[in-house]
């Protein structure tokens, strides 16, 4: 079962759900300690599906949000007018989907989704998150 391989894994290589109701869940998985001293606790795996690997549910990740979100927004910036789809800001990496799931016929490009054209890319720039085309 799954959670048995979790549970042979080092305690400090597993990270915690990020979600602040997440021990509130009574769900058997959270209920951890010795017969007398059971309480709920925060979910512990290798690895989370939600919010960028930070939460065990979209539950946990609304949670975060609804207590923290509109401060992280303020912090990192908030949109105060409208951004516009130019041709300068315009630019998806994309790759030929006719090679199938395999990596290895795959052709990268990146395509001006204002006026369609279209460049060649590598793998290597396809995977860079700072490589762009775009105006910052
Ligand atoms: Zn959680």
């Amino acid at each position: 079962m799954y959670w048995r391989n979790e549970r042979r894994k080092k305690m400090s290589e597993l990270k915690l759900c990020q979600g602040t109701k997440c021990h509130t869940y009574h769900t058997q998985d959270r209920l951890k300690g010795t017969k007398e001293n059971k309480t709920y606790q925060t979910r512990r795996r290798s690895s989370f599906y939600y919010g960028n690997g930070n939460f065990c549910s979209l539950n946990c990740q609304n949670d975060w949000f609804n207590d923290f979100g509109d401060r992280a927004i303020d912090h990192f910036g908030r949109l105060t007018e409208s951004k516009h789809l130019t041709e300068d800001n315009a630019w998806v990496k994309d790759y030929d989907y006719r090679g199938g799931w395999s990596n290895e016929n795959r052709t990268y490009v990146y395509r001006n989704a204002v006026t369609k054209e279209q460049r060649p890319l590598t793998e290597q720039q396809y995977h860079d998150s700072n490589y762009t085309l775009n105006e910052r």
